[in-house]
């Protein structure tokens, strides 16, 4: 599949109902996704389960090696990949976007495969033996947002395979092209029916996370959504991984160096045009720095181009839907209404294709408004004045939700001191948003529980088993 015209026949549907999946940034037609029911979804459960003993006999080393066969063909494939995902989704193909986010999925399986799990002795004192090791779930049910569509797939197919699982996923209905065609070209090399995607709206979501025979649900997306999973999976105690909604705080201390740090602010706010998990969400910046910071800000993001993806020269993108684009309208109306003071942006142009919403910066804004209290989750950066240490964290941790959060200082010590006091499951110190395959990631509060990526991703994927004696 090396080129776009391959890539796409490969996943359009030779039968069955479809519907047009359009560009976000001009309105044309992507390609057709198939439009499936509780009835397939029950269909790719069977397949996985008649799939998965096989998988799992293989043993660590043998997937090991097909994961590896596996990220090969992402990276065979990955310039049509890109231009799929950047059509689909919007992203630029340059920058932390499209392309990066293909080159983050086969570096993620190759991490997966190198990471090493081994059984653990508990205790072995001559008196008592136990060993605790980690037996495959069986069926692993995913189900992801439209944000990240390819990578966000990959943080949860490849730890559930590398542990001896099959999978059935569910994209987003925003981006089911892109998780098609990223799971057609890992196909290549997996055997029949391990890994399935089931397109499919909210009632195939739904069927997914009570199936009988999916023994654990990787979900990714709204704290929203992520409840109503919790409830439909009770009655099957399923296993949860919940990475769900985060309203990231980043606090800038009074001896940080305004120039210095301002590239690193705009794409720890503004990376995939602001429609990131962990992205920086509230900027509070110390009074003693505050107008060189919005300076330095406002000037670095007013060099960034915004435009269509998939030409090269932009590194901002529309937003991916107009739901999407009219809650970032909503919001940054709210603060103008409130009389905050617009430093960039905050004004769209209706009157061409695409949700583009420019680049927003808004300063001397409440803390109580609502773009800095709701997920904005689009291109509009509150900035916040603030003078006192502990009133800052207060604020930080205000709301109830603790997915990331960020410190900036030259001063390594006191940046730790008031990462240890965030409510939130990762503190990145002059940086914000950065992930590792090594490094666990997870939220905290309403950003939900369980831990993905290294060593604690793959336990996540696997049952607990002592052996004792
Ligand atoms: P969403 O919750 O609307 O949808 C996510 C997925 O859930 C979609 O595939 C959707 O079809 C499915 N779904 C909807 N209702 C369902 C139900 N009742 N049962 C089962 N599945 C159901 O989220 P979104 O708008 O696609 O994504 C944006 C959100 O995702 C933001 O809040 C963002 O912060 C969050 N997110 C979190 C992380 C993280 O790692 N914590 C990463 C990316 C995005």
């Amino acid at each position: 599949m090396d080129t776009y015209d391959a890539l796409l026949a490969t996943i359009t549907p030779k039968s069955g109902p479809t519907r047009e999946i359009l560009d976000p940034a001009t309105g044309a037609v992507v390609g057709l996704a198939p439009v499936r029911g509780v009835d397939d979804l029950d269909r790719a459960v069977a397949a996985a389960a008649a799939a998965q003993p096989a998988w799992a006999a293989l043993g660590h080393k043998e997937r090991i090696a097909t994961l590896i066969r596996v990220a090969d063909a992402i990276d065979a494939s990955a310039e049509p990949l890109a231009q799929l995902l950047s059509r689909e989704q919007g992203k630029p193909l340059n920058g932390p976007n499209a392309r990066f986010e293909v080159g983050a999925c086969s570096a993620w399986l190759r991490a997966t495969a190198a990471t090493p799990l081994e059984a653990e002795i508990v205790i072995d004192d001559g008196q008592t033996h136990a060993e605790l090791h980690y037996r495959p779930i069986g069926v692993v049910g995913a189900i992801g947002p439209w944000n990240w569509p390819m990578m966000i797939a990959v943080w949860q197919i490849a730890p559930a395979l590398r542990m001896g699982n099959a999978v059935v996923v569910k994209p987003s209905e925003y981006t089911p092209l892109s998780v098609l065609a990223l799971v057609a070209v890992m196909n290549q090399e997996l055997p029949a029916g391990l890994v399935t995607v089931v397109c499919g709206d909210r009632e195939v979501g739904a069927r997914l996370s009570s199936h009988p025979d999916i023994g654990k649900v990787m979900f990714t997306g709204s704290t929203a959504t992520g409840k109503a999973i919790i409830k439909s999976s009770a009655d099957t105690v399923k296993r949860l991984t919940l990475e769900l909604g985060g309203n990231d705080a980043g606090i800038v201390l009074s001896d940080a160096d305004p120039k210095a740090i301002a590239e690193g602010l705009f794409w720890g706010a503004f990376i995939n045009t602001g429609q990131t998990c962990a992205a920086l969400k509230r900027l509070y910046v110390h009074d003693d720095i505050y107008d060189a910071v919005c300076t330095e800000l406002t000037a670095v993001a007013a060099t960034m181009p915004m435009g269509v993806g998939i030409d090269e020269q932009n590194v901002l993108g529309p937003l991916q839907n107009k739901a999407q684009f009219d809650i970032v309208s909503r919001l940054v109306d709210a603060a103008k209404g409130s009389g905050a003071r617009v430093l960039l942006g905050g004004n769209p142009r209706l009157d061409q294709p695409g949700y583009f919403y420019p680049t927003t910066l808004i300063a001397d804004i409440d803390n109580s408004n609502p773009l800095v209290l709701e997920e904005q989750f689009g291109p509009a950066l509150p900035i916040i004045r603030f003078t006192d240490l502990d009133d800052v964290i207060a604020q930080a941790n205000g709301v109830d939700v603790g997915l990331g959060g960020s410190v900036w200082s030259p001063d390594l010590a006191k940046a730790r001191e008031v990462a240890a006091r965030l409510e939130a499951g990762t503190v990145w110190i002059n940086g914000h948003g950065g992930v590792h395959p090594m490094i666990p990631f997870g939220g905290a509060k309403q950003s939900g529980y369980g831990l993905e990526f290294g060593v604690e991703g793959l336990k996540a994927l696997g049952v607990p088993q002592v052996i004792n004696g």
